[in-house]
């Protein structure tokens, strides 16, 4: 029983049906000009519209990369070329690691770096926002979901503040593709990253949306997607990201369904456990994602018991689930991780509600079995 979807998702079997010609007999180059290459190249231009129609954007502003992390190194690489002499940036002390550590490397060059703090939920303060723009300040990035905690923050805001005092504005919608409706005409974002594994398609895709007005920089260079991203295009990847952007509309319904779920589970288990803790905004959350915390039980030591029962849940983010460290996005948060580490269970498109009973009764269990070993200890 998978939980762990922010992690990432099963690929659809409607998608891997699309991929697969593309993988056998339409191998054509869409850079080569006979009838093999033309018909890559026009199916790539369907994937496109179908993305931007999805986004309200223009075709020419998607661009294909190979992940959300290169869409998010090449959109802050970009924007610093755009006014050498501004040397801040703001960011939040909450976002993702390829945002994190794109940040520490421009500390290296020089740059001068805000990560705006949360409070214990996770959340913003718009005024230390507003308070941290100086002069020189060129980029402000946050995300508009949270992969660890399921916050979504005040994009329209955040952009309006940014366009107020003409400061250039990145968005990390992974978490939110899918979760929450995306329009680009009436969000004003100069930039914006997804990856296709969140959303049921395979791993090694991604978006990066340039606004037309916004000059754009490649990090690799070469005559593909108009000179902006080189290297081949990866054909089977790109029709299997139009093909799960198509299906993210008949599966309008399933957030609905997801957050009746999260919310049965999130009730339950603070019926069923004492001492409980939920991280996060209880408000503004994507309808996915409960991170929740058993007092006395380590997380760690919780996954590896639910692993025994065959449910998959993660400690926090994946890409630091191998590390000893702790979380900084629960660090922001002030937690108090020792006797509070929470899993974070994250529901997708396939789960049950038989799933969530099993999930539940699971979990009950676990928490039983370790706070029974920990008073032995
Ligand atoms: N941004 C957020 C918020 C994420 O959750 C992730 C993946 O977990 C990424 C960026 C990176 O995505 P990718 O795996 O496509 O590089």
């Amino acid at each position: 029983m998978y939980f762990d979807n922010n992690s990432t998702t099963k690929c659809d079997p409607i998608v891997l049906e699309a991929m697969k010609p593309f993988l056998e007999e339409q191998y054509g180059n869409p850079s080569s000009i006979y009838s093999l290459g033309v018909y890559s190249k026009e199916k790539i231009q369907q994937a496109r519209k179908e993305i931007a129609d999805f986004l309200n954007a223009d075709e020419d502003e998607i661009i294909f990369t190979s992940c959300a992390s290169e869409s998010n190194v090449c959109a802050i690489l970009s924007a610093i070329q755009s006014d050498p002499s501004k040397k801040h940036i703001i960011t939040t002390s909450v976002e993702h690691a390829s945002i994190m550590e794109t940040m520490k490397y421009l500390e290296q060059l020089g740059y001068d770096i805000t990560y705006l703090s949360v409070d214990q939920f996770g959340r913003l303060d718009l005024q230390e926002l507003r308070s941290s723009i100086r002069k020189d300040t060129l980029l402000i990035a946050v995300m508009m979901a949270n992969n660890e905690l399921g916050n979504i923050y005040p994009i329209a805001e955040i952009s309006a503040i940014a366009r107020e005092n003409h400061i250039l504005f990145h968005c990390d919608a992974v978490q939110a593709i899918g979760k929450m409706k995306i329009d680009l005409k009436e969000l004003d974002i100069d930039t914006l990253s997804f990856s296709g594994h969140k959303i049921y398609a395979p791993k090694g895709i991604g978006i990066l949306y340039v606004k037309r007005e916004i000059p754009y920089v490649p990090l690799i260079f070469g005559h593909q997607e108009k000179n902006r991203r080189g290297g081949t295009e990866n054909v089977p990847y790109i029709i299997g990201l139009g093909k799960a952007i198509e299906l993210l509309k008949n599966h309008e319904l399933d957030n609905q369904k997801i957050a009746t779920l999260r919310d049965q589970l999130e009730e339950q288990l603070k019926t069923q456990i004492p001492d409980i803790l939920v991280y996060g905004d209880p408000i503004n959350r994507i309808s996915n994602t409960l991170s929740i915390a058993f007092k006395g039980v380590k997380a760690t030591e919780l996954l590896l018991v639910l692993e025994s029962f065959q449910i998959y849940v993660s400690t926090g983010s994946a890409c630091n689930s191998y590390e000893e460290k702790p979380s900084y996005v629960l660090e922001a948060c002030h937690a108090d991780l020792d006797n509070y580490s929470p899993i974070r269970i994250s529901l997708g498109r396939y789960n049950t509600e038989e799933e969530i009973e099993k999930l539940i009764k699971g979990i009950v269990k676990a928490v039983a079995m370790l706070r029974k070993k920990g008073s032995r200890e």
